[in-house]
């Protein structure tokens, strides 16, 4: 699972990446230009070079990246209506930021996932239902 947090240091990272390789791309002189224009071929199959992702002329960085995040299967995708616009409750204290994400994403405390973890051994609750599961403390 992706955090907010964690995305938009993505877009962070795609924007300077997608600058660095264009401006050294355009300026010969740079160390670097001789590395990203002549680069040895990859040794590892598994091996992805930034250098080898040449971004789309005809898009920014930007577009690039929302249209990588829309053909990705990410869970719970759908908690995110436009990656490049913050999500309600982001100017919300930290703990309380924190809490609203585990109930949207439903990866907090409860009996469940104390289970899934191997911290306790009953996935029941205090009400008697089998399971306590984040959306069974907020919706039962
Ligand atoms: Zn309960």
């Amino acid at each position: 699972m992706l955090s907010i947090t964690l995305i938009f240091a993505f877009i962070i990272i795609i924007i300077i990446t997608t600058k660095l390789l264009a401006k050294t791309r355009m300026i010969d002189s740079l160390p670097l230009h001789t590395d990203i224009e002549n680069h040895p071929p990859a040794h590892l199959p598994s091996c992805h070079a930034i250098w080898l992702d040449v971004p789309r002329e005809e898009l920014s960085a930007l577009d690039e990246w929302c249209d990588e995040w829309l053909g990705a299967d990410v869970i719970n995708q759908s908690l995110v209506d436009s990656p490049t616009a913050l999500p309600p409750g982001f100017n919300l204290p930290r703990h309380l930021w924190a809490n609203l994400n585990h109930f949207r994403t439903g990866q907090g405390q409860c009996a469940a996932n104390l289970v899934h973890w191997h911290k306790i051994p009953d996935p029941s609750c205090s009400c008697s239902a089998a399971k306590q599961t984040m959306g069974h403390i907020v919706n039962d």
